[in-house]
């Protein structure tokens, strides 16, 4: 199974019309496939589990951005802080504050989104409502306490669900979520089965996988 060049170039063009990010989710592909993908000019990809990325940004070229797409747990960001892109997983004020000290350890500012909980589904993890509201209204309070973290937006994950509407919903709810802070530049919103219905809903970056590099046995 091979990197899919020609979905690859069609999907990166449709998004670039839109000005939409493509991040290209590598989760359990091996790195000759990232290769093909860098060799045909893209440098912008996402895994889920530390240790699996740790491994590959080693291997790989040093100007990958590497996005952290998955759950984050604070003992682990240590690993991550020196060459992490974006962290697209924040869902927690414990994390918030790991990610800020790492970050002041290695005198680094680390990009990160504040996951939202969007769908029906319980097991999706992401903030709610009104504990984003807190934790944007506590840096706002103390800037000077989170010199070491930026929040650049928001990021979230519609039901898996055949129900078009119900993921529309899902991402207008976001989308007016992200409206509400005018600070926040990035939405990122829209898999491989829901990107289009994402940028309909005003996503500006997509985390696509199995369309490019072929179904996974593991999600
Ligand atoms: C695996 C994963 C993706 C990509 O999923 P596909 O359906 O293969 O496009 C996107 N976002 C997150 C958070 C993921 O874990």
């Amino acid at each position: 199974m091979s990197f899919l060049i020609e979905s690859y170039q069609r999907i990166q063009k449709e998004l670039s019309v839109n000005n939409v990010i493509l991040v290209a989710v590598t989760k359990t592909k091996p790195v000759s496939m990232i290769m093909e993908a860098y060799d045909a000019g893209h440098r912008d990809f996402g895994e889920n589990y530390v240790q699996e990325l740790l491994d590959k940004q080693e291997a790989l070229p040093k100007d990958i951005r590497w996005h952290f797409i998955g759950h984050l747990q604070s003992n682990k960001v240590k690993f991550i802080a020196p060459f992490v892109h974006l962290i697209h997983g924040m869902d927690s004020e414990k994390l918030l504050n790991e990610i800020n000290k790492q970050g002041k350890k290695i005198n680094r500012i680390i990009p990160c989104l504040l996951q939202i909980h969007i769908a029906a589904e319980e097991t999706k993890f992401g903030l709610n409502e009104t504990e984003l509201e807190v934790l944007m209204t506590q840096i706002k309070k103390q800037p000077d306490h989170w010199n070491n973290i930026s929040i650049k937006g928001l990021m979230g994950m519609a039901s898996f669900t055949e129900d078009n509407d119900l993921i529309k919903t899902e991402f207008n709810n976001l989308k007016s979520l992200f409206d509400k802070y005018p600070t926040l530049k990035i939405l990122s919103m829209g898999m491989s089965a829901d990107y289009r219905f994402g940028i309909e809903a005003g996503s500006n970056m997509v985390r696509i996988g199995s369309l490019l590099f072929g179904s996974r046995i593991i999600i």
